[in-house]
Parts: C-alpha cells; sequence; structure tokens
C-alpha cells in the first residue's frame, strides 16, 4: 500500500518552514490532527497578544503536498492578521457585521493562500522519510 501523501511530519515542516517566512518563528503554535470537520482541511484558533496559536490540521483532507502547503500557509495567515481582526471584532457588536468581517477575513486570507509567489517558496521535502 502507497504511503499517504502528506505525513505528520511532513505538517510539521511546512508549519516551521511557513513561520519562518511569515516572520512568526516568536509565536508558539501548537499542531494537533483531532478535531476538525471532514469537510474542513484545518483550523487555527490565535491569541496573538500571547503568540500562540493552536493549529488543527485534518490529515485525511490533505490530498497532496501542495493542498497542505497552501492550507498551511493559509491558517499561518491568520495569525498575520489577527491583530487587526480581534481588534475590529473588539468595537463590532451587531450579530451580521461580525459574520460580515468574518467572511472578509476569509477573503483576504484566501486571497493571500492563492498568491502565485507561494509556487516560488517551497520547503525542501526531507530526505529520509520514516515508513
Ligand atoms: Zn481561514
Amino acid at each position: 500500500m502507497a504511503p499517504p501523501p502528506v505525513s505528520k511530519a511532513d505538517v510539521e515542516d511546512a508549519i516551521e518552514f511557513y513561520a519562518e517566512v511569515l516572520c512568526l518563528t516568536h509565536w508558539t503554535i501548537t499542531l494537533t490532527f483531532n478535531g476538525v470537520d471532514k469537510d474542513t482541511w484545518a483550523t487555527i484558533d490565535c491569541a496573538y497578544e500571547y503568540r500562540r496559536a493552536d493549529l488543527a490540521i485534518n490529515l485525511e483532507n490533505m490530498t497532496s503536498q501542495k493542498i497542505m502547503h497552501k492550507k498551511v500557509v493559509h491558517e499561518l495567515m491568520h495569525c498575520v492578521l489577527s491583530p487587526l481582526c480581534n481588534v475590529v471584532m473588539n468595537y463590532v457588536t451587531d450579530s451580521g457585521a461580525v459574520k460580515t468581517l468574518i467572511n472578509q477575513q476569509e477573503f483576504v486570507v484566501t486571497h493571500l493562500e492563492q498568491m502565485p509567489i507561494w509556487e516560488h517558496i517551497t520547503p525542501p521535502r526531507r530526505k529520509t522519510r520514516k515508513k
């Protein structure tokens, strides 16, 4: 049987690499592979004031290295934008406006994730892999 297209170690390597690219090395990013809906790639909960984030990855939905890289970039972009998003959320009390802000945040983060620059910035693959 062929190994899965993306291993936990691949995700760990990608997080380490993109955290450096995005100047997030002073953050503590805690990775889990549990608690993500089956239709979701990943979720992140950022606490920028503590430079911490809880990142959950659904490994089953990472059907290629390319998809995994895009989703790691996407989730880490939430960390980059979290100071702005959190301060805006603190001043908005209308639930409709909060929903709009969340959608706008996803729009921006997805735009950043899809920028062609990421095609040119890919982490090196590990030379030796555990089977
Ligand atoms: Zn998102």
